[in-house]
C-alpha cells in the first residue's frame, strides 16, 4: 500500500474432508461469507457433485449461503454469527431482545414480555455486499407510551419496532438443529483440527509466509499447488491403512483432478 503497509490481497479459500484438501479457492473479496458459493461450484467443476454436507464458521453463515445450501440439497452445519451467544445464560436472559421474544408463526405476531403484541407493519429490501436482497419484515408494537421498561426495551422516540427476515430466521433455525445434533458436535469438533489446520500447516510448518506470484489466476495456481503438496505430506505421514477409505479416494481423485487443472493452467499462463 502507499502508506508503507502491507495488506492482504487474497482471500485463499480451503476444503477439507478428514484432513485432507479436497477443493480450493482464491478470491479478490474480503469477507469470508461472499467465497463460499464460488468454493462449492469449483468443488462440483472437480468432482461433478457437491459434498452432501458442510461445516464452517460464523463468518459463512448469512442467507445466501444458506439457500444455496438448501437449493443443492447440502445439509448445513454453518453456524451464524450469534449461534455461540445465544446459548449463553446472558442473551437468554435479555428478554427485551427480539430474539428472545415470543414469536407467533401462525398470526406473525411478537409478543414483547410487557404482554403487548408487535405486528407487522411493512417490509424493507436490503442489498448485501455481494448484491443478494435481503427481505426485512418490520413489526412495531401498538402503544408503548405508557410502558414502565420503555427505555430498557428500546432508544426509539416511538413505538417499538422490530427488523426481522423471516427467511433467514427458519434457515437458522435449521443450521441450529443440526448444528446441535450429535453430528453436528462432532462436525464443530473436527472443523478447526482439520481446516485451520491446513492453514497451520502450510504457514507455520511449511513455513509459506507469502505469495511468490501476483495477480489472481497465478496465486490461484501457487495457492492450489500448495494444497497439492500438503496432501502428498500427508498421504506420506499418515498411516494408509488407517485411513478412512472415502476419505482417500477423495484425495486421489482430487489429486488426478489438480494434476489436470494445473497443467492446463500452466499452459494457459506460459502461452
Ligand atoms: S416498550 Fe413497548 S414493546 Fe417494549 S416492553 Fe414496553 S410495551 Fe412492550
Amino acid at each position: 500500500m502507499r502508506n508503507g503497509k502491507l495488506k492482504p490481497g487474497y482471500n485463499i479459500q480451503v476444503g477439507s474432508c478428514n484432513g485432507f484438501v479436497v477443493n480450493w479457492s482464491t478470491h479478490q473479496n474480503r469477507n469470508d461469507n461472499g467465497t463460499l458459493i464460488p468454493h462449492l461450484e469449483r468443488y462440483e467443476r472437480f468432482f461433478n457433485k457437491l459434498p452432501e454436507s458442510i461445516g464452517a464458521d460464523s463468518g459463512y453463515g448469512n442467507q445466501e449461503n444458506y439457500e444455496y445450501l438448501k437449493e443443492k440439497h447440502i445439509k448445513n452445519y454453518i453456524k451464524y454469527p450469534l449461534f455461540h451467544k445465544e446459548q449463553t445464560k446472558k442473551f437468554k436472559s435479555m428478554k427485551y431482545n427480539w430474539q428472545n421474544m415470543e414469536y407467533d408463526e401462525i398470526n406473525d405476531k411478537f409478543t414483547c414480555p410487557e404482554g403487548k403484541k408487535l405486528e407487522y407493519v411493512k417490509t424493507r429490501h436490503d442489498k448485501t455486499e455481494t448484491g443478494f436482497i435481503q427481505e426485512n419484515r418490520v413489526y412495531e408494537c401498538s402503544d408503548c407510551s405508557n410502558c414502565t421498561h420503555k427505555s430498557e426495551c428500546t432508544k426509539a422516540q416511538g413505538n417499538r419496532q422490530i427488523r426481522f427476515n423471516k427467511k433467514l430466521w427458519q434457515l437458522k433455525n435449521v443450521a441450529r438443529r443440526n448444528l446441535m445434533s450429535e453430528k453436528g458436535l462432532e462436525m464443530r469438533g473436527k472443523r478447526a483440527e482439520y481446516s485451520e489446520g491446513i492453514f497451520g500447516q502450510i504457514k507455520w510448518n511449511m513455513g509459506f509466509k507469502r505469495f511468490l506470484l501476483r495477480g489472481l489466476d497465478k496465486v490461484d495456481l501457487e495457492w492450489g499447488l500448495l494444497c497439492f503438496a500438503l496432501n502428498i505430506k500427508r498421504m506420506n505421514k499418515k498411516d494408509i491403512e488407517k485411513l478412512k477409505e472415502i476419505a482417500m479416494a477423495k484425495a486421489i481423485s482430487l489429486s488426478k483432478n489438480i494434476t489436470e487443472f494445473l497443467k492446463q493452467k500452466i499452459q494457459l499462463l506460459s502461452s
